[in-house]
């Protein structure tokens, strides 16, 4: 198959979240399954300025917007290491900004959707101008979500456009790009569409509603996020209208980069281990109780923290029941992150009411991060929601017992621990309060102390659990297949 991937972040050239994890992950499974995948992104300043190998590709492309307006713009091209070809919508006038959705006061751009709209419809200017006749466009939250649209909507000639099947993927609901309607005629779709169940949201557009409308297939990034946004519970509004589309509406696990996050083979850690050589873990351990200035006198577990500091991961709770925790139980805390500006008051003051059992790194850190999966002996995300969570697998993989609330990815990719058998990978618990975080986080030091051989046994589980980018791929094929099929 012939697939363009259309996305507004890839890494490694441009990331601020999981998206750009998944557009830079899966065309290589997909590639490794025989297909021909291509990725089209915006030429942000971020990525100019890492200075990589970016040839020009069109000097100049003429892009036909709604009423009557046309932009000219470049295209610039590189090939990544797998050999996958990567193009680049050059257009300043949209792009050479300092930040990608937000400004230095992180408030988002008041031009978004006209950004939006234009790469979504440049890059099908290009699949054209360029003769790749896809058989699939996949599309990627709401930044790209028009392309279903205009794939559905625009007149393509005998270009192939409107014969390609969309998919388009669901990141995170909660950004749906709902903007003023006045953006809605430069877009350049019909007024016929500007309705409740396709664009219209009360008064404003909204992308990813037109997405899900108009796509061929929609997916989101874990089974239960799916069930949660099709029951209301997670869905910000748009339950009605992927119930619509419910036979066309599926959840596929996230992958995740095993080169990079295996003990077996990180080369970030101070000592790698496997699930039959333990012995570099008590070493990584170490490690982070000293660069965490954590008393490493007794034989006491460490339960980590790595995250954004948002709302959806529900670490203000955590931050409600952490000094408690501290108090009554043998345990120490290693938290790493950055965000909302309170929590990061907090955590960076309770070291020094907690010295000893807690230390905290306030800021993004790959290195740190690696330390504390491979340092930690629980990994704690009480997330509010979490469409798949990226933070958990890697634990798994380090033989870091995750403690999680039972939602979204977190819900599928750790197995509850039974008590009598040992079997299970990590603590799950359903309803975020103070006391269920205490009660879990309880459970599993007494675990720790009480129940070594169960320890034992689920880091083995955990760490030979299989979330492969493959596993993955081969799901995404066979829906590709399935809706070409219905074609
Ligand atoms: P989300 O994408 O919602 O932030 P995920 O668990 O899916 O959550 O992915 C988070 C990714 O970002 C992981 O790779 C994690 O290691 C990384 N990360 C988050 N915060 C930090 C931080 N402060 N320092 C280093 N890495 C971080």
């Amino acid at each position: 198959m012939k697939i363009a991937f259309i996305a507004s972040e890839c890494d490694p050239f441009v990331k601020t979240g999981g998206l750009a994890d998944v557009v830079g992950a899966l065309p290589k499974a997909l590639k490794e399954l025989g297909h021909e995948v291509i990725i089209i992104l915006p030429l942000y300043d971020s990525i100019r300025k890492k200075n990589l190998h970016i040839d020009p590709f069109f000097g100049s492309m003429g892009v036909w917007m709604g009423a009557g307006v046309e932009h000219w713009c470049a295209v610039k091209k590189t090939v990544t290491h797998d050999n996958i070809a990567v193009y680049f919508i050059e257009y300043d006038h949209y792009f050479a900004r300092t930040g990608l959705y937000n400004d230095s006061s992180n408030n988002d751009y008041a031009d978004n959707a006209a950004r939006f709209a234009f790469f979504s419809r440049a890059s099908l200017q290009l699949l054209m101008d360029m003769n790749f006749k896809p058989d699939v466009i996949h599309a990627h939250d709401w930044q790209t979500a028009p392309v279903c649209a205009y794939v559905k909507t625009w007149g393509w000639g005998g270009s192939g456009i409107d014969k390609a099947a969309t998919v388009l993927t669901i990141h995170n609901i909660g950004y749906q790009g709902v903007y003023p309607a006045d953006v809605y005629k430069y877009a350049g779709f019909s007024e016929w569409d500007f309705r409740s169940d396709i664009f219209e949201d009360h008064g404003r557009v909204n992308f990813l509603k037109a997405g899900i409308h108009y796509s061929d297939m929609v997916t989101t990034v874990s089974p239960t996020y799916a069930r949660e946004t099709l029951d209301g519970s997670q869905s910000y509004g748009l339950a009605p209208y992927l119930n619509n589309k419910k036979e066309r509406y599926v959840g596929i696990l996230n992958g995740v980069d095993y080169s990079a996050w295996d003990p077996a083979n990180d080369k970030l850690i101070p000592a790698k281990f496997t699930p039959e050589k333990m012995d570099g873990k008590r070493v990584c351990r170490n490690e982070l109780k000293k660069k965490f200035g954590l008393d490493s006198s007794k034989d006491v577990p460490v339960l980590g923290v790595v995250s954004r500091f948002a709302d959806q991961k529900g670490l203000d709770v955590f931050a409600g029941a952490v000094e408690r925790i501290l108090n009554s139980m043998l345990v120490h805390v290693a938290i790493l992150g950055a965000g909302d500006a309170n929590l990061e008051k907090y955590f960076s003051w309770l070291p020094s009411i907690m010295p000893g059992k807690a230390g905290s790194y306030i800021g993004y850190n790959n290195d740190i991060a690696h330390l504390i999966e491979a340092g930690s002996d629980f990994f704690i995300m009480p997330s509010r929601y979490e469409p798949c969570g990226l933070n958990q697998i890697y634990s798994l993989r380090y033989g870091t017992l995750p403690i999680v609330r039972n939602t979204g990815g977190l819900a599928d990719t750790v197995i509850q621990y039974n008590e009598k058998t040992g079997a299970g990978t990590g603590f799950k618990f359903d309803y975020l309060s103070v006391d269920s975080i205490y009660d879990s986080v309880g459970w599993a030091v007494s675990t720790y102390f009480d129940r070594p051989e169960h320890l034992k046994k689920m880091r083995k589980t955990a760490m030979t659990q299989d979330f492969s980018w493959t596993r993955s791929a081969k799901e995404y094929e066979m829906i590709y297949l399935d809706i070409l099929k219905k074609a």
